[in-house]
C-alpha cells in the first residue's frame, strides 16, 4: 500500500523546479531521505533557513528525532517514519536521496538490507522523481572508486572495488544507485544530479557510529584511548558538513548532473588526524593500535576541480577549524549520556 501526502499550498512554477530568470524565488517542497540523519539534518536546517517547504522521510535506523526537533513546531516542516524500500507517493520539486547507513559498522551491521536500501529505495525515489517531475540528487560516495589505483581521484575513474568483499553492499549498492539514476536521466527523461561524497565530519554524527573522527573524538573526550587501525598510515581527506552541504545545494540548483567529488583536498594518514585532535581537543590523549579491517582503502583524496569550475563551490573550514565545533557537540552529548546513567 502507498502512503498518500497531500499538499494544501501548490507551487506556481512548475514541476521542474527551475525558476524564471527575474522573478523572485518562489517556496520549493523539498524531500529529504535519511533527513534525520547527520548530514540530512544540516541540510534540512540550510532548506528550512532558506523558507522552503520540508519533507523528511526516514526509518531511523541511525538518524534520530533529537537532530530535527527543532523544527517541529514549523508548520513548512513534515517528518515522516518510512522506509525508502517501500514505494510512497508525494507531491514536490526536489528530492534528496541521502537514506542510507553510511558508516562501515551501520551498513556491515545488515548487509542485504542495506543493498536493498540502495537498490530498491533508490528505484523508488526515481520512480517519484519521474512520476512528478522532480528534480533528484543522489548522494553517492567516494567508495565508488574503491581502493583507488588512481591518486587523487578524478570523477572519470572507474575504481577498483571488490564485489564480493564485506565492503560491497555498500560500495557497489551506490555504484548500482548511480547507475539507476543515471537510467532513469536517459530513459524517462528524469533531472539527475550525482554528488560522490569524501569522508565527511561534524556534530550530530553518531557518537558511536565507528567512524574514525567520531571514533577520535569520544575517545579523546572520555579518556580513552584512541584506536588506530593497522599502522595507521592509510589516508584520508575530512570534510567538514557545512562545507558539504553548501555544495550538495549548490549540485542541485545548477545545470550539471555530475557525478561531482565533493570532499575537502587536504589528505591526512590516521596518525596525523590522532595528532590534529590530540592538539585541539585534550594534549593528553593518547593512542592504541588495533587490527585493521578488511579491504581497507589504503589512500584517499578527492580532485574537486570539476566542482571548482562548474558549481564554483569548494570547502571553506580546516581541519583545524571544524573539529573544535565537532568537539563541542560530542561534550554535549557524552555529558547528557553520563548524567542519564546517574554517573
Ligand atoms: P547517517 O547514517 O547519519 O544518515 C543516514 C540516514 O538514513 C539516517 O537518518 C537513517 O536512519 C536513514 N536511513 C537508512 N536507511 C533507511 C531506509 N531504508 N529508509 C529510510 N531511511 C533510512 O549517515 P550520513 O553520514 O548522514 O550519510 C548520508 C548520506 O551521505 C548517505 O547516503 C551516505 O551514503 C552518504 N555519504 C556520507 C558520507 C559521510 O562521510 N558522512 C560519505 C559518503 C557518502
Ligand atoms: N514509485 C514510488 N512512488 C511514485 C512512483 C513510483 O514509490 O510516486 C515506485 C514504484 O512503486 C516502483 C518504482 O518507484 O516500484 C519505480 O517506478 P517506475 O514507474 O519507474 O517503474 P514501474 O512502476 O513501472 O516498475
Ligand atoms: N580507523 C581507525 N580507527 C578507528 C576507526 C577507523 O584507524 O577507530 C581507520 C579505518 O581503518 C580507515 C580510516 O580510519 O582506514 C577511515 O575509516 P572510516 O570508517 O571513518 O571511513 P571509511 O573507511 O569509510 O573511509
Amino acid at each position: 500500500s502507498m502512503r498518500v501526502v497531500s499538499f494544501s499550498q501548490p507551487t506556481t512554477y512548475g514541476a521542474t523546479g527551475r525558476i524564471p530568470v527575474g522573478i523572485a524565488r518562489k517556496r520549493m517542497r523539498v524531500v529529504v531521505t535519511g533527513g534525520s540523519g547527520f548530514v540530512g539534518s544540516h541540510l534540512v536546517d540550510k532548506l528550512m533557513a532558506r523558507g522552503d517547504d520540508v519533507i523528511v522521510i526516514d526509518n531511523f535506523f541511525t538518524g534520530r528525532k533529537e537532530n530535527v526537533v527543532h523544527h517541529f513546531d514549523n508548520p513548512r516542516f513534515e517528518l515522516i517514519r518510512h522506509d525508502v524500500v517501500e514505494p510512497i507517493l508525494l507531491e514536490v520539486d526536489q528530492i534528496y536521496h541521502l537514506a542510507c547507513p553510511a558508516s562501515p559498522v551501520h551498513y556491515k551491521y545488515n548487509p542485504v538490507k542495506t543493498i536493498k536500501t540502495n537498490v530498491m529505495g533508490t528505484l523508488n525515489m526515481l520512480g517519484l522523481a519521474k512520476r512528478i517531475g522532480a528534480r533528484f540528487l543522489l548522494t553517492s560516495t567516494s567508495e565508488v572508486y574503491g581502493d583507488p589505483l588512481e591518486h587523487p581521484q578524478k570523477e572519470t575513474y572507474w575504481g577498483h572495488v571488490n564485489p564480493i568483499g564485506v565492503r560491497s553492499c555498500y560500495d557497489e549498492g551506490k555504484r548500482t544507485a548511480e547507475t539507476l539514476t543515471m537510467d532513469y536521466h536517459r530513459g524517462d527523461g528524469v533531472e539527475v544530479r550525482i554528488a560522490r561524497i569524501f569522508n565527511t565530519y561534524g556534530p550530530r554524527m553518531c557518537l558511536d557510529d565507528g567512524r574514525v573522527v567520531s571514533n577520535f573524538v569520544s575517545q579523546a573526550i572520555r579518556k580513552q584511548p584512541m584506536t588506530v587501525y593497522g599502522d595507521g598510515k592509510q589516508t584520508r581527506s575530512f570534510q567538514y558538513v557545512s562545507d558539504l552541504v553548501d555544495g550538495l545545494m549548490a549540485l542541485m540548483e545548477g545545470e550539471h548532473i555530475g557525478p561531482f567529488n565533493l570532499g575537502n583536498p587536504g589528505e591526512f594518514t590516521m596518525l596525523e588526524l590522532a595528532e590534529v585532535v590530540k592538539e585541539t581537543i585534550d594534549s593528553s590523549a593518547t593512542i592504541e593500535f588495533r587490527e585493521n579491517t578488511a579491504d581497507d582503502p589504503q589512500k584517499r583524496k578527492p580532485d574537486i576541480n570539476k566542482a571548482k569550475e562548474l558549481l564554483n563551490w569548494e570547502p571553506k573550514v580546516a581541519l583545524l577549524e571544524g573539529l573544535p565545533k565537532m568537539a563541542a557537540d560530542f561534550r554535549n552529548r557524552i555529558l547528557n549520556e553520563d548524567e542519564g546513567k546517574g554517573n
